[in-house]
């Protein structure tokens, strides 16, 4: 039997607000337990939420970008359940009426590949406080920091196909929320975390099959993973005589696996209602345009212009538009060096996406910046060092030891260009080789390369290699 996988992606991105989404108290990552929790907060009794107009215009904004519909009126609704990091009894959220419809995105799993995903709605909602099982024996802590900050939940539609379509369909949109700068992205720290729903059915069926909820991924790598072992699980499940049961369960990245965490059985009967506390949202069509006007430049813009003005190819364009970090390194160092769009593309993905990548860093901390970079490739452009000297640069950039002008300085790493220097190195070279030399000159062709080679290394690499081939070619005519 031949079996087609169904995914579905939840993914909530906490809002880059100061402030929580009904309260004024902090949202900044790492205080001290409970120092960043207010009244509101707490949902101690007396207290009133009061909406933070920043969110309302963070979520448009992400619908402004997928295409969606925005909703002209949209309205919060209590979640009512209990659970001990939730001290109100009910979590604020959107259900009837989301603040933002449905929209698109699309998706590019492998190169030349692309396709449209679905998005449903995308709601806004309090995040709830942490349960810290690790700190006390035998004893669970509480830390409300986290409760009221504001999340938006992304619902897509069962759209993707498999483990590396529904990683595609994540990064597009961590990469947009992060261009857009209303979220941080940072996984490790929980502001952009997504939830994978999966099933199966024979290859061919309408019906959707039975879904499993994938919960606990915190990386990229492993919502691939814990999609790939969920569909041979369910595979292996049916193709034994079992049926899947719709329940949510945990991915364990030590050990690899899912495992259950509550069935439909124990699931929540939320009894949403609207929240009488807090008024229904009302967006104009004119606040809408003012917020499009604020919309920076997108990742499909910028890969588009990339390849319009700038001449780039296809895939380089591609990968310097696909993360706001690396567009903006790209940008800032074009700024310092405006023609050397293509020499800064493939020094940026090569030379130093693979430094970075060794040292295990990310672009934003690299130790060499963009205009320092830009700084090198004129020295290249400009003929006062080769390819290959600038690889020395490079690296003695990486290590802090200056500009390049700085290191080709102090290294005397300049290029010889002076035609004097250069036929002395070449004279050496021809009375040191004369088999070769004879050999050039019975018509071995090749011998040449052989030639500017030594020179080449007689002037440890600074030589113009153009200006040595000519000049041999012409000594030896
Ligand atoms: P809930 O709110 O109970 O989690 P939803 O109907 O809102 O349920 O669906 C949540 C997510 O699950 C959506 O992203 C949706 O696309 C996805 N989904 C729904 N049914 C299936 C299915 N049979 N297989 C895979 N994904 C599904
Ligand atoms: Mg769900």
């Amino acid at each position: 039997m031949e079996w087609e996988t169904v995914i579905g992606l939840e993914i909530h991105a906490q809002l880059a607000t100061t402030s929580k989404i009904f309260s004024g108290a902090s949202t900044a990552y790492g205080a001290k337990p409970n120092t960043q929790a207010c009244a509101v907060d707490l949902g101690l009794p007396g207290v009133l939420p009061v909406l933070n107009g920043e969110v309302v215009k963070m979520a448009i904004k992400f619908g402004l970008a997928v295409n969606a519909e925005i909703g002209h009126e949209s309205v919060f609704a209590r979640k009512n359940y209990f659970y001990p990091d939730l001290p109100k009894g009910y979590q604020i959220s959107q259900y009837e009426l989301p603040i933002i419809g449905p929209g698109q995105i699309s998706i590019s799993p492998e190169e030349g590949v692309s396709k449209v995903i679905g998005i449903t709605r995308a709601h806004l909602e309090e995040d709830a406080g942490k349960s810290l099982h690790d700190e006390f024996p035998n004893l669970t802590g509480i830390d409300l920091n986290r409760a009221g900050t504001p999340l938006l939940e992304i619902v897509s539609e069962p759209d993707m196909r498999s483990a590396k379509e529904a990683v595609a369909y994540a990064r597009k949109i961590h990469a947009l929320v992060q261009f857009l700068h209303i979220c941080d992205g940072n996984m490790q720290e929980g502001s952009f975390r997504c939830d994978a729903n999966v099933s199966i059915r024979p290859k061919g069926e309408a019906k959707l099959g039975t879904r499993t909820e994938l919960k606990n991924i915190n990386s990229f790598r492993f919502l691939e993973r814990a999609i790939n072992f969920e569909i041979e699980r369910q595979i292996e499940v049916i193709e034994d005589g079992g049926e899947v049961v719709q329940e949510t369960r945990l991915y364990d990245a030590d050990k690899h696996e899912t495992r259950s965490m509550r069935s439909k059985e124990e699931a929540f009967d939320y009894r949403y209602f609207p929240d009488p506390d807090l008024l229904p949202v009302l967006i104009t069509a004119e606040d809408i345009e003012e917020i499009r006007a604020t919309l920076p430049e997108l990742p499909e813009q910028k890969r588009q212009r990339y390849i319009d003005e700038l001449k780039l190819s296809d895939y380089n364009a591609d990968l310097l538009s696909g993360s706001r970090a690396t567009a903006e390194y790209f940008e800032q160092a074009l700024a310092a060096a405006p023609k050397l769009a293509d020499q800064l593309a493939n020094w940026i993905l090569g030379d130093l996406a693979g430094a970075l990548n060794k040292s295990e860093a990310t672009i934003d901390d690299s130790p060499i910046a963009p205009e320092q970079l830009a700084g090198l490739l004129e020295r290249i452009a400009d003929n006062t060092i080769s390819g290959k000297i600038a690889k020395e640069v490079f690296e003695a950039m990486w290590n802090g030891e200056g500009s390049a002008d700085d290191i080709i300085d102090k290294r005397g790493l300049k290029q010889i260009t002076d035609s004097g220097a250069i036929e002395q190195l070449i004279d050496d070279v021809i009375a040191n080789n004369p088999d070769q030399v004879e050999q050039f000159k019975a018509g071995k062709d090749k011998v040449l390369g052989f030639l500017v080679g030594q020179v080449m290394k007689q002037s440890k690499g600074k030589a113009n290699p153009g200006q040595v081939n000519q000049m041999l070619r012409d000594k030896l005519k």
